[in-house]
């Protein structure tokens, strides 16, 4: 048995979301990502003396709206705080922040891991709080340079319970969670650009043993695959450290993905190192029970609650109804694709979109809200095989060409010729025409060898490009057959 059975893993997550507001959390400057150094700022952003913050509402309700999602408990009465600490990207040597009052707590998300049941993840809390600038080394001969463009970017931290047991189980958890943020529309998501950061606290445990144990805190994970390739790292560096009876010692290590390690960045810091004081240029924030239901009220439908009514309304399997509410723009795609399919079976269109279109995109790698198929055009030739106006073979044809040039999927049938042949006359001919040329199959298939149906419908296909209505070929075939 090897020494990583005996241990349990224990994971618990800090997520920085940068909320998608139009301008700062602070100050008027717009919350915009790219532009050159220093060109999105102010003397807010700036810290220069005597200028005051103004908190930006929308970044309230986008955290309140966050909260609720969770199923958290909103905070009526709301309080920032500073968190003293010196660095060059942070001017004024204080970030404001949210200590003991934040604006979220006992939240929680249910995850559902591959090959596992749904777990319950708790969230102890979220707040808001401003971003810093950035630090630029790159390419910079004997010096640093500092960005502030960042400064002032609102910011929703969202701490979790140390409810995570495994790298699988927290890239499902941080899936869901990106998910669910861009789905409410309060950010975008993109962890390269790092406007979804995530620390990863880790540390082990023997197995049976209640008590946590010491944990790292690991940072620089700019993707969920890095994320749980430095658990998997972090976890044997820890079990190795222990059997070979030394200590895990509390720090922040980062990650580097090029070397595939965790290395000591520096002792972990404690709450009271920061000197946390309530922010003196900033009056609490009342928030009134009518506003949280009107965000409540003005919520899209959330993931979990699309889940169950995809398979009722729809009669999805578990397997499609999970992929088409994976994000809102798959929902979206789907749910027009259905209206636009109508009367076909919404089962279908579900076909439709996860065997042919998914599995194109992603061989591609192309997200579905650049799909060159637009929803209403799947739609429309799921409603076309549904009325029999062309065969799913052709379908298939005529996919390939929305795909390469877009369009009409009833134009393209017409002038590439393809609607299929219902006709009893055409279909007959060719039929009569296929026995009489194997007359020898025929006498096996009337002895007994009925499998040969497959030939004989495969035959009549080919000869009519596609086009018979297999039905009707069906039905004739037996027909004569038997006679
Ligand atoms: P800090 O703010 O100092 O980083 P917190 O106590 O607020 O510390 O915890 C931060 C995160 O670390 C939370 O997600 C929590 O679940 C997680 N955490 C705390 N202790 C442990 C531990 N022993 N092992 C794994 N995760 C932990
Ligand atoms: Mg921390
Ligand atoms: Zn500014």
């Amino acid at each position: 048995m090897s020494a990583a059975t005996h241990y349990e893993t224990v994971i618990g997550l800090e997520i920085h979301t940068q909320l998608a507001t139009r301008s700062k959390i602070f100050c008027g400057c717009p919350n915009r990502f790219g532009s050159a150094p220093n060109t999105q700022i102010c003397p807010v952003c700036a810290a220069f003396p005597g200028v005051l913050p103004v908190l930006n509402r929308a970044v309230l309700d986008m955290a309140i709206m966050t909260g609720l999602a969770l199923n958290g408990q909103i905070r009526t009465v709301n309080e920032f705080a500073r968190k003293n600490y010196f660095y060059p990207d942070l001017p004024a040597g204080y970030q404001i922040s949210q200590f003991e009052l934040p604006i979220v707590e006992h939240g929680e998300m249910m995850i559902e891991p591959e090959g596992a049941p749904r777990k319950r993840i708790g969230i102890t809390r979220a707040h808001m709080e401003v971003d810093a600038g950035k630090n630029l080394h790159e390419g910079i001969q004997g010096a640093s340079w500092v960005d502030l463009n960042r400064t002032g970017t609102p910011l929703l931290e969202i701490v979790t319970e140390p409810d995570l047991r495994s790298a699988a189980e927290t890239g499902a958890f941080l899936k869901k969670l990106r998910a669910l943020v861009r789905h409410l529309g309060v950010c975008d998501g993109n962890m390269e650009e790092g406007s979804f950061r995530c620390d990863a606290n880790v540390s082990i445990r023997p197995l049976g043993e209640t008590r946590l144990g010491t944990r790292a805190e690991i940072k620089n994970l700019n993707s969920i695959r890095n994320v749980m390739r430095a658990i998997d790292y972090e976890v044997e560096r820890q079990i190795d450290l222990i059997e070979a009876g030394e200590k895990v010692i509390q720090e922040t290590r980062l990650w580097d993905a090029n070397q595939n390690h965790t290395r000591s960045m520096r002792g972990k810091e404690e709450a009271h190192d920061y000197r946390y004081f309530p922010e003196p240029d900033l009056p609490r924030v009342v928030i009134d029970a009518a506003r949280i239901e009107a965000i409540r009220a003005a919520m899209p439908e959330l993931p979990d609650e699309k889940f169950p009514r995809f398979q009722k309304e729809y009669g999805l399997t578990d397997y499609d109804a999970g992929v088409l509410t994976a994000d809102r723009e798959m929902a979206d795609f789907f749910e027009q694709a259905v209206t636009a399919a109508r009367p076909a079976d919404p089962k279908a269109v579900a076909n439709w979109v996860t065997v042919e279109l998914l599995g194109r995109l992603n061989r591609e790698g192309i997200e579905i809200a650049q799909s060159p198929v637009a929803a209403e055009a799947l739609g429309k030739l799921t409603r076309m095989i549904h009325a029999g106006v062309i065969s799913g073979k052709i379908a298939k044809t005529v996919f390939m060409h929305m795909w390469d040039k877009g369009g009409d999927p009833e134009r393209i049938v017409s002038e590439q010729g393809l609607l299929q042949v219902s006709d009893q006359g055409a279909i007959e001919t060719e039929v009569d025409r296929m026995l009489a040329l194997h007359a020898d199959k025929v006498e096996q298939y009337r002895a007994g060898k009925v499998q040969l149906m497959g030939f004989f419908v495969g035959e009549i296909m080919k000869a009519m490009r596609g086009k018979a209505n297999p039905g009707v070929v069906n039905t004739l075939l037996k027909e004569k057959l038997a006679g």
